[in-house]
């Protein structure tokens, strides 16, 4: 294999994270703890009608069997072995994963204890010195580029491309000013009253897009986004973003660097918003794939009263946010049924 960073023939390093696992292994596991391989997660594509499940290794049974309606299959467990979420097997060798590695320590160690478990109360930005600033943006930019080189949702031109994989290995922090990026920090503290251990930590979520010229990576609690030129329209991206401080929070050319907080009251609005964005994408692609599947059963179009009853069905079931294509399926045919014994004849 030719290792995406050294550009050399090498040996691939397996279950290389592409995404920072410290980052963002909270969102995905059950209970909100940072055991390994214990995530369950759906990825969320919005142009499928369903969301895909799926688990990693060490993932409790008893959950499993509850959210699928059955116990796991073979073929399924075989699949949690080989998988770990956000890494790839093919992509960089080991001795380039032991830059990612510096990059990321140095992040850890001089720019996250100033969010993560910090007092933020009354805090709505965190400036950070020139070194911090510095580790800041080689951090961020390093999930932006294996974003880039290991998912289609993350673009870059080939020459800040390139440009980022020669800062990248060789682990060059300086000179990065020039690269519009901004970072958005969203406060996550435990809900008051709430006795369910570390769960609360799961309410974030992960999202890569690319939208208006913009990379958008949500991880967990921090949102980073990146431009290659200030010239972009305002984006809103599900309320994170504010119009007045928009162009100055990409900190462009600024040797000092600018975080916006998100208070935990409000991350919960706009993750909020962020779900139910995601809900109506996957009613409207439910309705379609509905629409497909009855006019091929039945040869005709279904009824206003047919569609309502099963949009509505669909609407108010508790976990339509988890539905996998195999359950949406079944719902579907069973639906069919009833249509079949003339339930909704006039
Ligand atoms: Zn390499």
């Amino acid at each position: 294999m030719i290792c995406a960073l050294c550009l050399e023939e090498k040996q691939p390093r397996p279950n290389t994270h592409y995404f920072s696992d410290f980052l963002i292994k909270n969102a995905l596991n059950e209970d909100g703890k940072s055991d390994r391989e214990k995530g369950m997660y759906w990825s969320i594509d919005t142009e499928s009608p369903t969301v895909d499940f799926n688990f990693q290794r060490n993932a409790s049974p008893i959950k499993l069997e509850k959210l699928f309606g059955r116990q796991t299959t073979d073929e399924e467990n075989e699949k949690s072995k080989s998988q770990i979420i956000y890494s790839v097997n093919d992509k960089f060798c080991t001795r380039c994963e032991d830059k990612f590695g510096t990059i990321e320590t140095a992040f850890q160690e001089q720019v996250l204890p100033k969010f993560r478990g910090a007092n933020l109360e009354n805090v709505t930005q965190v400036q950070l010195s020139v070194d911090e600033s510095r580790a800041m943006r080689l951090f961020a930019l390093l999930q932006i580029w294996r974003g880039y080189i290991c998912e289609e949702d993350i673009l870059l031109s080939d020459e800040v491309a390139d440009y980022l994989r020669g800062k990248i290995f060789n682990e060059d922090n300086t000179d990065l000013e020039e690269i519009p990026l901004s970072a958005t920090y969203l406060e996550t503290s435990r809900p008051e009253g709430d006795v369910n251990g570390d769960a609360y930590k799961t309410g974030n979520s992960i999202l890569v897009n690319h939208h208006a010229n913009i990379n958008h990576l949500l991880l967990n609690d921090f949102l980073f986004q990146q431009t290659e030129h200030l010239h972009v329209p305002f984006d809103e991206f599900f309320g994170f973003n504010t119009e007045d401080d928009y162009v100055d929070l990409f900190n462009y050319q600024s040797p000092s660097f600018d975080v916006k907080i998100i208070p935990d009251s409000q991350r919960r609005i706009k993750n909020y918003n962020y779900h139910s964005y995601t809900a109506k994408k996957l009613m409207a692609t439910t309705y379609w794939t509905f629409l497909d599947n009855y006019t091929l059963t039945f040869k005709k179009l279904p009824s206003d009263r047919e569609v309502a009853t099963f949009m509505s069905e669909v609407a108010n079931s508790e976990d339509m946010l988890r539905f996998t294509d195999e359950r949406l399926r079944e719902r579907e045919a069973h639906f069919f049924k009833r249509v079949k014994n003339e339930e909704f004849r006039n």
